[in-house]
């Protein structure tokens, strides 16, 4: 099972880092060690002090396929959740500078929470509304229609590189608002409206 992870798939994300918009998708990986399930605490580790939150759209993708193409993308998917790809932001400028690989600032231990799926013929895929509380204040409130790269370009730009699996996931990326967690922290993430994660920092 493989974890994809879309960077700066948001203009105002990636404005808010003052990073250029890119050109094509940008996509990291993480390991399965790095889930966090089922509202378990995240346990904030000692190699970093600048833990940043992102909450994403995931998709889970439903069954295998390489070089999709665009007519076909949307069969590849058909569920939908939220996900957290947290972010040791200290350590992933340090590396940036050198132009190294980020994983170790990305791809840690429980760097990947995860809710529940959900069918996506609930939702107009164009237009979900996730939202992100810390501390019942709500930190970010994003749209899938400001999306630079939509799911089925996701899926297409992917899949040339690497067979999809049924299974694996794509964290499509973060809209404005990431900041930092502390030890204590209660994180809940909303989708349309509905509570899908509350976990707390420790
Ligand atoms: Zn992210």
């Amino acid at each position: 099972m493989k974890i994809f992870c879309i960077g700066r798939n948001y203009a105002d994300h990636a404005a808010e880092l003052k990073n250029p918009l890119p050109s094509k998708p940008i996509v990291f990986m993480k390991p399965p060690t790095a889930l966090l399930l089922d509202n378990k605490p995240f346990y904030h580790p000692e190699f970093s002090n600048d833990i940043h939150y992102e909450l994403e759209v995931v998709l889970k993708i439903q069954k295998n396929g390489k070089q999709i193409q665009p007519a076909f993308a949307s069969e590849y998917y058909e569920e939908i959740g939220l996900g957290i790809d947290f972010t040791a932001r200290d350590l992933q400028d340090e590396l940036k500078q050198k132009g190294h690989p980020w994983e170790i600032a990305k791809a840690f231990d429980h760097s990947a929470v995860l809710s529940s799926f959900f069918p996506l013929s609930e939702y107009d895929k164009n237009n979900i509304h996730f939202v992100l509380k810390v501390n019942d204040e709500v930190r970010q409130d994003g749209y899938t229609k400001d999306l630079i790269f939509s799911f089925d370009h996701l899926i297409c730009y992917v899949s040339k590189y690497f067979t999809l699996q049924k299974g694996d996931l794509i964290y499509t990326g973060t809209p404005a608002g990431v900041g930092k967690i502390n030890i204590g922290d209660r994180l809940e993430a909303f989708l349309e409206g509905q509570k899908v994660l509350d976990f707390r920092i420790k």
